[in-house]
Order: structure tokens, then sequence, then C-alpha cells
């Protein structure tokens, strides 16, 4: 067993101890800076609402988990959770809208809830303001946790267990030999240690900075006050009084002012996000270990009531039985918060051993604890935590300003109805491709991501609308899925199925593998046999040691001992460079360098791509010269450069890579080329329909670690007479080749041509929720939306299922894929 170094005794800490130790693992030692019994964390004096419904499935599993967990862990009768249920409500009819959005979310990831009318909210909630609220969602399963009284429970049953728990101790410094952590600092001495979990909750960028590890959190305050008792509740008898259980009714959301409430006995809790961010430096904060009490931690600042006086204003509006009250304690509790809201969870990209779990709600806490202890000791989480990977930023968002403003603005957001396609408005132009002012000359709208620029359409394109032929034109949307989306899009789609278009690939991570051991590299981790000619390209996937999906990449052998790679993640370059440097210790060279800004690309695709290439080349383009998933070095008009032939968009033609100092003048030459023969510059809203119809998924988004390659769709990618083992071989031999897969990624059209879903939304088999959408676009060339969907495998083609978009039902037909070409005649033309 490893020895193994906690480090935060909160809900985050003493869960993990707690998934370690019932996993087997003896030798554990928590350390915390605080004293036990009240460590002066955010846990410390959360109040513990625990709504589980998000857009995200992992994060409403992790919550899901949470309240099992918390109902479980029991002492004198008593456990840790008050299920009182959940009720968000409404006051504008956006909001309305909204909820049934968020209702979709419910039936896709399992959790009961209703949509509830006007009069059912008062009904579940009286105290309400019956002029105020327009409806609610009721989420019967959420509730109140208990978390400090948690903590202390499973600190005593760990204990019991053999984990040593060291209180008032900080963790100073962090202990290194050889790329491996070997223990902690603490102030008289060391403990040794293989593996040390930082779960120091907002304190973790301080902790992060030990080993040159830049953890994107930022600490923020938020407020949080509690009401004079109400005198109508005065002496009311709560059942179980006991032990913080002091509250029956729902807890409740009033996300349209930022606002949220829970019972306290006969007093108010009032949480408050509507206020101005306040971040705070945590090492500011100095260790008040000594004389920690409720009202005095490090986690709690001074409460400013000019900060809660519009919260106040609108809680007497909306529960008008508080206008008899007053603020009877307030505080400014701090937590931290992201670039992206999500969770920071992993292990150092630049340490091994080194792990984090920080920035995690109560709410989450002992789902990413199992996570986390199940990736340690069996190498894989159950629910998948790509989303929430420490090593998922991009280098340029683990700066300092980056990390202060996106978290801020998270802060400022995190109640507010959000549209999947909606970008940050700030900071843009992070990293623009060497065509950026080509594409901006052409009115291109950008979005964002990973912070690059990147067009969606092109304003130039407009008028081409036009000449588009009547069964090209696009379908009226519905106001929510027009957002982020032109017509000019359909045109775009025609143009790359009719002529030819070129888009910028740039964004896409490309890293370069080379070395002796390049090829052992890629053997031992890819499900393909990549030890081919050099000038092939292998589409291939990484999978973990139980056969779940990891990544799914191109694999381009350039020469002997140099291969570039197509990832998807910043994720994929930190399990690649760990997997390298591993094997070059044990003597076997390989280098994984990030070529993605050095380098940049443009997809030249359509039926008349070989045409423009043909003008300003002379070296072969044809099948001969370059046959599909070929790979070689080329000159266009004096320009070096890399052609991978090969298409996400399923047409003929190339990916064309240079150096980024050639960028602008290769955009030139193909853009002026390609004029006589109809090309344009085409975006991503093109792409992504272009992509769904050829059938081609997108990691993270379609698949994850949760899916085997033959529930995904992808076991073309496995290598079945591959005789090098690779991680995950021997878990992919054990699933039966023969039988059908529980569950599958499915392909569905929509019957009426028309209505558009956007992901994420439930379907519904017979009446009943059975699986939910991961990508959908309008098919232009097949004249319908089209949505991919985890489903029962038992639902063959034909079958009639419904999507649920904001509450209504939308039919739709599983049908066979790719919708498209699924001869490859154009992609092999
Ligand atoms: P913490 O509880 O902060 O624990 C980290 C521990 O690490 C601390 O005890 C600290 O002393 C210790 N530590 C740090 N550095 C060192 C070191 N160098 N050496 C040793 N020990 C160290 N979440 C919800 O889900 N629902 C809510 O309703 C909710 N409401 C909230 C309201 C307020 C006002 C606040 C402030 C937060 C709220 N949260 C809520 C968020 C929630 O409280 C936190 O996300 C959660 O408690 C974090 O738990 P943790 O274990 O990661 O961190």
């Amino acid at each position: 067993t490893q020895r193994v170094v906690i480090i935060g005794a909160g809900i985050v800490g003493t869960n993990l101890a707690d998934e370690l130790v019932s996993r087997g693992w003896t030798d554990i030692t928590v350390v915390e800076q605080g004293p036990l019994y009240m460590p002066g964390g955010s846990t410390s004096h959360a109040p513990g609402l625990v709504f589980q419904t998000t857009p995200s499935k992992t994060m409403t599993n992790f919550a899901r988990y949470t309240i099992e967990k918390l109902l479980s862990i029991e002492k004198d009768g008593q456990n840790c959770f008050n299920q009182v249920g959940g009720l968000e409500v409404a006051t504008t009819p956006a909001r309305l809208e909204d909820l049934k959005r968020k209702h979709g979310y419910t039936s896709s990831w399992g959790i009961e809830a209703r949509l509830v009318s006007a009069e059912e909210c008062l009904k579940l909630y009286p105290h309400l303001n019956k002029d105020v609220v327009l409806g609610g969602l009721h989420i019967p399963s959420d509730g109140l946790a208990l978390a400090a009284r948690a903590t202390q429970l499973l600190i005593e049953r760990t204990r019991e267990a053999g984990v040593k728990y060291l209180e008032s101790t900080p963790v100073t410094g962090i202990e290194r030999a050889n790329g491996r952590v070997t223990g902690v600092t603490i102030p008289n001495g060391s403990i040794a240690a293989d593996i040390v979990i930082s779960c120091a909750g907002f304190w973790g960028v301080e902790l992060g900075a030990m080993v040159g590890l830049s953890i994107p959190l930022l600490p923020l305050a938020h407020q949080y006050a509690k009401t004079t008792p109400v005198p109508s509740l005065v002496g009311r008898n709560l059942n179980e009084q006991i032990n913080g259980k002091n509250a029956e009714l729902p807890i409740l959301r009033h996300q349209d002012q930022d606002l949220y409430y829970r019972e306290h006995g006969d007093q108010y809790g009032i949480g408050y996000y509507g206020h101005r961010p306040m971040p705070v430096k945590a090492s500011s904060l100095g260790l008040t270990s000594k004389n920690i009490d409720e009202k005095n931690m490090p986690s709690r600042l001074e409460f400013t009531a000019e900060d809660f006086d519009p919260a106040w204003k609108e809680t007497q509006r909306l529960l008008p039985m508080l206008r008899d009250t007053e603020i009877a304690d307030g505080f400014n509790g701090i937590f931290s918060f992201t670039p992206d809201g999500g969770p920071i969870v992993g292990q150092a990209p630049n340490l091994d051993g080194f792990w984090v779990a920080e920035a995690v709600w109560v709410t989450h806490s002992a789902g990413v604890a199992r996570a986390v202890a199940e990736v340690l000791t069996t190498g894989r989480s159950q629910i998948d935590i790509t989303e929430c990977e420490l090593s998922r930023f991009e280098e340029v968002q683990l700066s300092q300003s980056y990390i202060e403003e996106t978290s801020s603005q998270n802060f400022v957001e995190i109640y507010d109805i959000l549209h999947p396609s909606q970008p940050k408005e700030s900071p843009r132009q992070l990293r623009t491709s060497p065509f950026y002012a080509r594409e901006k000359e052409l009115g291109a709208y950008f979005l964002e991501l990973g912070g690059w620029e990147r067009p969606f359409w092109y304003e130039s394109n407009k008028e081409l609308l036009n000449y588009l032929p009547p069964k090209w034109k696009p379908v009226e949307r519905d106001a929510w899925s027009a957002q982020f989306y032109s017509p000019i899009v359909a045109a775009e789609a025609w143009k790359t199925r009719n002529a030819v278009a070129m888009f910028d690939m740039t964004s896409f991570h490309r890293f370069e593998v080379s070395g002796p051991g390049a090829l052992d590299l890629l053997q031992r981790l890819s499900t393909a046999d990549v030890n081919t000619k050099p000038g092939t390209i292998t589409y291939a996937l990484l999978l973990n040691d139980h056969g779940g999906i990891r990544s799914d990449i191109f694999i381009s052998r350039l020469e002997e001992n140099l291969f570039q790679i197509g990832a998807n993640t910043a994720t994929d370059l930190a399990y690649l460079s760990r997997e390298a440097r591993h094997q070059s210790q044990k003597g076997n060279f390989v280098q994984v360098r990030e070529i993605t800004g050095s380098t940049c690309c443009i997809g030249l695709w359509g039926p008349r791509a070989r045409d423009v290439i043909n003008d300003i080349t002379t070296d072969d383009f044809s099948n001969k010269g370059l046959p599909y998933f070929g790979v070689k070095q080329a000159t266009i008009n004096g320009i070096p450069v890399t052609a991978f032939r090969k298409s996400y968009v399923g047409e003929l033609g190339w990916e064309i890579q240079t150096t980024a100092e050639y960028g602008q003048r290769l955009w030139d030459i193909i853009f002026q080329a390609g004029k006589i023969h109809g090309l344009i510059a085409a975006g991503r809203g093109a792409f992504n329909a272009l992509r769904l119809e050829k059938g081609y998924r997108t990691y993270g988004t379609d698949m994850n670690t949760e899916h085997n390659p033959y529930e995904a769709g992808v076991a073309g990618a496995v290598r079945a007479s591959k005789w090098e083992d690779y991680v995950g071989k021997a878990a992919l031999e054990r699933i039966p080749s023969k039988q059908k897969p529980a569950r599958r990624l499915r392909c569905l059209t929509v019957n009426d041509g028309r209505s558009m879903v956007l992901g994420k939304e439930p379907v519904f088999y017979n009446g009943k929720a059975v699986g939910y959408v991961t990508s959908a676009a309008f098919g232009f060339t097949v004249r319908k939306p089209i949505a991919y969907a985890w489903l029962p495998g038992t639902l063959d083609e034909g079958a009639s299922v419904e999507i649920e978009y904001f509450g209504r039902r939308i039919k739709a037909t599983v049908v066979s894929e790719p919708l498209y070409d699924p001869d490859n005649k154009r992609l092999l033309a």
C-alpha cells in the first residue's frame, strides 16, 4: 500500500481519507493547519445547500453520490443529510423557460424533478410572495448537507480504521526527488509519502506554488447572513432540532436575483451572489488556528452590510414574513471559483504523485473524493472526470490575470441563464491564428475556446444566401437555438459539399512525438498499430486500463522516429508527456513537444479541392501521389507545408500545415487560387454540421472515459490483430464482442425536419427517459436536424423516440449512420 498524505481536513480531505481507507489503503495521514474540531476552512461555515442538477452529467452524478453518502453517515440514529428537497423559483418569463431546460437535465441525468406552477410553489413554500413567483422546479431529493458534522464523523470513523490526523499542523513544503513527491514538510520535521493530495480548498494556490504549479482558482468572498428569529416561527416544534436538522421547508433558490435560502430553526439563512466580486489572497489570511470558533476563522471575513442591501430588499419582497426580522449575523465567507466553474482534480503534470482536489463544493465533495480514490486505487473513476482535470487548462489560462478575471466573471454569472455557446466577452484575442487578419477582413464571427479565436461563419458569405438552391435554404430556428448561429452557415455547408471551402484548423492540438522510443510509446498507449510506413496517418484511441476512452487521436508517421499527433486537449499533452518521461527514464528515449501555436493549418475540402491545389503546387496530389490517410511534405508556391489527406467534413481534401511565419501567405495563395473554383472561407458552424453528417465523434462531448469503443461506435480504431500490448487491451478483450452493448451512441434525425436541439436534452422512449443527446446540428445535406445520443443498446434503427426541448417533445428516429457518404466515395475521390 502507498503512503498517502492528505492536506486539509475539510469535507473533501476527510471524504478522501474515507474513500481510500474503505478501499483497503492503510497508510494515510491527514495534515490540517487548524484544529480538527473546527478546521476553519470553507466547510466550517458552509450552510450546506445541495442542489444536484447542473448542465454537467459528471457534476450531477457527483452530487447524487454525495447525498447517498451523507445519508449513510450515521451516528446516534441520525445521518448527515436533511432531505428537504429543493425548489428553484422563476420570477421572470426567461427564467421560467430556463427551468424547463433545467428540467430536461434532470431527466437526462436521472434525477427526479417536477416543473410546478406558481400555486404549487406556494403549497411547497407557503412563505413565498404569490405576486412575485411565476413557477418553479421542485427536486425532492435535494436538501441540506450537514457538512461540519459529516466531517467530524468521517474523522471519527477513519481514525478507527487507522487514518492518522495531525491538527494545528501547517504543511509548509512539498518534498520531491527525481520528479516525484517524497513527502511533506511540517514545522517539526517531515512526513514521507508516495502520494500527496492537496485538499486545501482555497489555499490550493499556496500549496501549488510550493511545487511551481499554477492552480487556477480564485478565493472569493460570498455573503451569507442569518435573520433574527421570525416571530411566526418562534417556538415551532421541528422534529429534528438536534445536530442541525433544523429545517423542514425545501432549500430555495431565487436565481433571478442571485439569492438562495434555507431555514435555521426559527431563523432564516440568506446567501447572495449579486454583490461585486471580492477576491482574497489566501496567504494574506494568516493562520488563526488558535482561537477558532464559529465566528472567528480564516475563511470568514467581516460582513459588508452595504453590499447586502439589495439582497435584503429583494428578500423582503420574495418572503414577506421576513419583513418582521433583521439581519442578526452576516459574514463574507471565502471559497474557490475557477475560470470555467469546474473543480480542479488530478495529478500535477510536472510532479508525479502530487494530486489536487480543490475548488470542490460540499455538494460534490464525496463524489469527487470517490473519483480520486478510484483513480488512485484502480486507475480510473467510474464517473468521467475529464472536465474536472487539473491539466485541462491551456498555458495561457494559467496566468494570474486570466484566472482572476475569468473566475470573478464566473462569480458574477453563477446564477445567470447562459447559452451553451455563449463565449467569454473578456479576455479575448489571447490566441489568434496567422489567418486572423484575413478572417476579420472577411467578417468572421468568432467564438472562443482555450483562448483561441475561432471563426464560426463569415459575413462575407452572406450574399451566397441569394443563390442557395431551395433545398439548401436554412429553416427558421426558435429564438434559443438561433443564438450564436447565422443562416450563412447553410451557405458555407452548401459550398463545401458542392465546390470547395477552406477552414482554419489552427486551434486543434498538434504534438510532435520524436526520438528512438517514439514508436514504442505510441504502440503502448494507442489502440492502433502505428508501425506503419512513414507517410501514413492512423486514427487511434487512447484508453485507460479499463477500456474507457481517454481520447481519440490521429497519429501521422512523418519519419521513422517522428510522429505528429492530432489530439483533443491539454490533458492529452499532459498524459503523453508524463508517459514519455517515464519511458525515457527507463532508457527508451522519447520526447513530446506541443507545436500547436508554432504551426497553423488550413483544411481545404470539397469536390473541387484538387483543382485548387493543382494550381498552386507541382507536387503530386493525386490519389496515387497522396492517398487517403497519407501525409507528405510538399511545397505550395514556395511555402513548405505538410499535407495530410484527411477530412473532418467528409470531402476530398487536405489539411495543409505550415509554420506560423508562412501562415498568412499560405492563406492568401489558397484563397486567390480558389476563387475561380468557387472557394470560400467557411467556419465552425458549417464544420460541426458537416462532421455530424459524417458521424465523426467529438471527444468529451460524444464520448469519454465512461465509454468503451464498441459502445461509442469507434471500434474501427481498435486494431484487433495488434499483438503488442497496449493500455486497455486486456480490458477490451474481456468485452464479449458478439454481445450487443447495453448502451450505444446512436444517430437520430428529427422527424419534422426543422426542430432544433443543442445537446444534453433527454431522450424518451415509450414515455420514459432512456438517454440523452450529446451533439446536435442541422444537417444541411440531409435536410434535417441531427442529434447523436446515448441510448439503450436495445433500441434499433427505426425506433421512434422523443427529445425534450424546453418542455416540448420533439419526435425523432434512430437511423443508421453515417448519414452522408457511407462508402467514403467523396473522401476517396
Ligand atoms: P475547506 O473546507 O476549506 O478545507 C481545506 C482545509 O485545508 C482547511 O481546513 C485548511 O485549514 C486546510 N489547509 C489549507 N492549507 C493547509 C496547509 N498548508 N497545511 C495544512 N492544512 C491546510 N457549498 C455547497 O455545496 N453548498 C452551499 O450551500 C455552500 N454554501 C457556501 C456558503 C458560503 C458562505 C461559503 C463560503 C461556501 C459555501 N459553499 C457551499 C462552498 C463550500 O463550503 C466549499 O466549496 C467546501 O466546503 C470546500 O471544502 P474543502 O474541503 O475543499 O475546503
